[in-house]
């Protein structure tokens, strides 16, 4: 039974593409379940979203945006620059971390001027537990990994005699079923989520962009490990697309790389992304681009050039392309590059696309079992190892690339780079339409019909997601 007054509720999504476009379109489906929605952010970040949230209100769904400053002088950050994805050093990225803290004031200002019946910020804000308590508004966490993360995390930092070896592979115990992994976890890295995990304590659970079929044994690892429930509500894309009405299409322009896609035969193009902030050494550019190349395969290659003087040098000369690449791809009429935004699900529902090389970002990853694509998996930083696993050895609608050496952060360029050669291996392996490859695919269309019913009528995250709202339906004011 869905609640019967509506709740006026929160929202506060971090500052990064990646949180905010899953933490964005659960506020939205909250708003289509007839609910007052408010989304907290600041300008920059609201121009990202915002066109979205016009098309709802059209629509007479009750969702607005609630403008609070962004700290730029505070942080020595150029106005305008708001978001992770402007970010290509770990110097700007810090200081949009420390920005996430600064705006607990005018936070706390916002909540105090009209409270809500529960608030819903991003895991990354822990001050929020603190404020929540002192205001006594109830909360509820939204975490953008997956709870197969959260339990690979807590594996790690239980079991730190499984590192011992200078090299891996290392098998992590104390897991549903024992994984490997390729590289020594950071240490950093297991502090950092450490901490952010103990901020979902006292929460009313924490809500995840991911479905039940998808990690079932593991939520009930971690629900009894940690006591707290966790809801899912995903995959958010998709669920946006079945139940958030569309309006109709004006004279939008599609993206060249649709109609590129159109001429090409049904699952014969490995899409290639990675990411909203990844930024691939030049060397590692540059062998990925020979691996593709040698595969022999189609390929559309997203590349984020973020730096505007770097973008000016590389306008002249583009170090990391192979000589000749770009002529001979464009001649053979068998790839195509991207500079900069991609339309990402778009291209990956294209059913012209037979694969996803990508550096399994959660996002990224919950597009592709969507779509019912296939992954060749490359991770790049923090949590996409664990979620390279999830593809690879516990559900098998990936083949693993792996990677050379674990990094915590998507900007420093990594010592260690993946060869060509291993690249192109990976890539034949799904793309040959060998017997490996058809087993490999029909996995991933498998995970796509449980994702799919998931989010449809009686699905579990539909059900989920209506359990959610009755769970705060006794916050309501009496
Ligand atoms: N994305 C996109 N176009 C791009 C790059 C990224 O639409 O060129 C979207 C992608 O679809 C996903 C999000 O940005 O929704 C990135 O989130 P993810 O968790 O995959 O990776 P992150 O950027 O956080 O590393």
């Amino acid at each position: 039974m869905e609640t019967a007054g509506p709740l006026k509720i929160y929202f506060l999504p971090f500052f990064a593409q990646g949180h905010q476009i899953p933490l964005v379109q659960l506020a939205r489906l909250i708003a289509a379940r007839g609910h007052h929605v408010t989304i907290v952010t600041t300008p920059a970040n609201a121009q990202l979203f915002q066109k979205t949230i016009h098309d709802d209100i059209a629509s007479g769904h009750h969702i607005r945006v609630h403008l609070i400053k962004f700290p730029n002088t505070h942080v020595g950050l150029p106005e305008g620059v708001e978001n992770l994805v402007s970010a290509t050093t770990s110097a700007t990225a810090g200081k949009i971390h420390m920005a996430a803290h600064l705006i607990q004031s005018e936070v706390e200002a916002a909540l105090k001027e009209s409270p809500p019946d529960v608030f819903i910020p991003d895991i990354l804000f822990t001050w929020s537990k603190d404020l929540c308590k002192r205001l006594q508004i109830p909360r509820l966490v939204f975490n953008p990994i997956s709870i197969f993360d959260v339990c690979m995390i807590q594996a790690i930092k239980a079991h730190p005699e499984a590192f011992l070896s200078d090299s891996g592979p290392y098998q992590i115990p104390g897991l549903p079923l024992p994984l490997t992994l390729p590289v020594k976890p950071s240490p950093g890295f297991a502090a950092l989520t450490g901490s952010l995990l103990e901020g979902e304590e006292g929460s009313h659970g924490v809500i995840v962009n991911s479905f039940a079929e998808l990690d079932a044994e593991y939520t009930q690892h971690y629900e009894n490990l940690t006591g707290r429930k966790v809801w899912h509500v995903g995959p958010s894309s998709l669920m946006v697309e079945q139940s958030v009405k569309k309006p109709a299409i004006v004279n939008e322009t599609r993206h060249e790389s649709l109609t590129w896609l159109d001429s090409k035969e049904k699952d014969s193009v490995l899409y290639v992304c990675f990411g909203s902030l990844a930024l691939l050494s030049d060397k590692q550019l540059y062998e990925l681009a020979t691996g593709l190349d040698a595969s022999g395969h189609s390929f559309i290659l997203v590349v984020h050039r973020k730096n505007k003087e770097e973008q000016e040098e590389e306008e002249e000369e583009e170090k990391w392309l192979p000589e000749g690449f770009e002529e001979k791809i464009g001649k053979e009429k068998r790839g195509m590059l991207i500079r900069g935004w991609a339309p990402q699900p778009l291209i990956l529902s294209h059913p012209a696309v037979g694969g996803f090389l990508t550096h399994c970002g959660w996002n990224a990853v919950a597009e592709a079992i969507s779509a019912g694509v296939p992954m060749v998996t490359m991770p790049g930083f923090s949590d996409q190892y664990y979620n390279e696993k999830l593809i690879t050895e516990v559900h098998g609608f990936g083949v693993e690339v792996g990677a050379a050496e674990w990094s915590i952060s998507p900007y420093d360029g990594k010592k260690e780079v993946v060869s060509g050669e291993r690249i192109q291996e990976a890539v034949k392996r799904l793309m040959d339409k060998g017997d490996e490859g058809e087993k490999i695919r029909k996995k991933a269309k498998e995970m796509q019909e449980k994702a799919w019913r998931a989010v449809g009528e009686g699905g579990s995250s539909n059900n989920s997601l209506t359990a959610l709202l009755d769970h705060l339906k006794p916050l309501l004011p009496k």
